[in-house]
């Protein structure tokens, strides 16, 4: 017998609606769960339960599903991605990045936990976690407590440059098709896990750097098992011009011919669609495609819009009729952070306050990011809904005061007024402590990595640079 837990009385629970569906406030409600389910949300739990926990100061809400994120790497880019781009490729700083600073893959698991810590801390409690393939990393998913989605990425071709400006693609099929082979039998072990809290995702890495066979054989592995499938798509106007170059398609045709648009497919960014201002094609038929296809966005704002993009516009895409998920491409993975970034970049591209709401993000943050996952018992709080739950503290100074909670969280507090955290009906983070993993170790790692991959830019970066040539301090040595 499973025992159960009551939270009495919540000042309010963001509590799922399923006949409008959509989030509803219901204040001085109780919620109750038993083992990984949700077993009660309404005004008064009349049930047996082991634990109450008093609602009173609390606001319950459901986990945040991060649709899209790269742990392993992207920790080790603090202090050196923020205000890193290349003019000369369109301002993103994408290629030259990659290929002049690489994590070893002796610390890549530290940067993991790293990023797992700050997605639990901010109240994400499932994840795509798109990484290479590497040995402990369902053990290390199943150690941190979060839903972890593995989407261990492959390719065809790796990125390189030889001058400022231009993209090049140095092609290895048969490392591509291996990879591609080793994911699928990672996500199965992955699936079996007793954890119960680990899911795949197929994850050929770029639609620029997968040959059309196997983004084919990736799409009809997916469907046959049953998988979403992700693939970053139309995330810079030089991979843009590269498939309009190759196939004299845009990114979204190439791959809507191809036949890979479907409702599994998550693509991450679809920024650059035909009609953006920033390509300004000859055709308007990219979003539309989306729409048909029933084809998800993950959408990240934060890493683009530190280039000076956006998309244009999350309320546009969503009348449309795409489905859209929040990530964290980048550190922070704060995905509360990332809502706040993308309700006033839509109205800002759009020039409208009415084409994205607190409420539009945070269905997008939730359900939209489900959804996309083809997890319809995630991202709701509703009886038969996994135990996913956040309580924010409503008596934070942050939070306060707490008129519309969601608000003051969103444009306010943020990660500082979550007190805890469950996942799968396990508590895992408490007063800004994650419970299942040591993160001043793993940071401690993190920073040595860094020093190494800093050290290391000469020999990988095209211009032979050294880190503080490619990336200067912010400021200026005192002297
Ligand atoms: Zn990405």
């Amino acid at each position: 017998m499973t025992s159960t837990t009551c939270i009495r009385g919540a000042g309010c629970i963001v509590a799922w609606d399923s006949a409008n569906l959509q989030h509803a406030y219901l204040m001085g409600g109780d919620i109750a769960f038993a083992g990984e389910a949700i077993t009660f949300v309404g005004r008064q739990y009349d049930g047996v339960a082991e634990t109450i926990i008093d609602g009173r100061d609390l606001m319950v809400m459901p986990g945040l599903v991060n649709l899209h994120s790269h742990p392993s790497t992207e920790p080790f880019y603090r202090g050196v991605r923020e205000d890193h781009g290349v003019p000369m490729m369109y301002m993103s700083g994408l290629y030259e990045r990659s290929a002049a600073f690489q994590p070893d893959p002796a610390a890549r698991r530290a940067g993991k936990q790293v990023a797992y810590c700050e997605m639990l801390l901010s109240g994400i409690t499932s994840v795509a976690d798109l990484s290479a393939t590497d040995d402990g990393w369902i053990d290390l998913a199943a150690q941190s407590g979060l839903r972890v989605f593995l989407a261990p990425s492959y390719a065809s071709a790796r990125w390189y440059m030889d001058n400022g400006w231009q993209l090049k693609y140095r092609w290895d099929e048969p490392t591509g098709n291996r990879g591609f082979h080793a994911a699928l039998e990672l996500i199965e072990q992955a699936a079996q896990h007793p954890s119960g809290r680990l899911a795949g995702i197929v994850s050929p890495a770029q639609i620029d750097t997968c040959t059309p066979e196997l983004l084919r054989q990736s799409f009809a592995a997916a469907g046959e098992k049953a998988l979403p499938l992700t693939v970053h798509c139309a995330q810079s106007v030089s991979e843009f011009n590269e498939m309009v170059n190759r196939h004299g398609k845009t990114p979204v045709q190439f791959a809507h011919d191809l036949g890979i648009l479907a409702a599994c497919t998550v693509l991450g960014h679809a920024i650059f669609i035909d009609e953006h201002s920033w390509i300004q094609w000859h055709t308007h038929a990219d979003l539309q495609t989306l729409a048909n296809t029933g084809t998800s966005i993950a959408h990240c704002p934060s890493p683009f819009a530190r280039y000076g993009q956006t998309l244009e516009d999350f309320g546009r895409y969503r009348r449309a009729g795409v489905n859209i998920g929040l990530g964290t491409d980048v550190a922070p993975h704060n995905l509360i952070e990332e809502m706040r970034l993308a309700v006033v970049l839509a109205r800002v591209a759009a020039r409208d306050i009415t084409t994205a709401s607190t409420t539009a993000l945070f269905h997008a943050a939730t359900v939209g990011g489900a959804d996309a996952l083809g997890r319809p018992d995630l991202g709701r709080l509703a009886p038969g809904m996994k135990a996913d739950l956040v309580l924010v503290d409503l008596t934070n100074t942050w939070m306060r005061p707490a008129r519309d909670p969601l608000r003051s969280l969103v444009f306010t507090a943020a990660d500082r007024a979550i007190q805890s955290v469950y996942v799968h009906g396990a508590k895992v983070a408490e007063h800004g402590r994650v419970l299942t993993m040591d993160r001043a170790a793993a940071l401690a790692i993190v920073a040595e990595g860094q020093a190494r991959m800093l050290r290391d830019a000469p020999s990988r970066d095209w211009a032979g640079r050294q880190a503080e040539e490619i990336v200067p301090l912010s400021l200026p040595p005192w002297c």
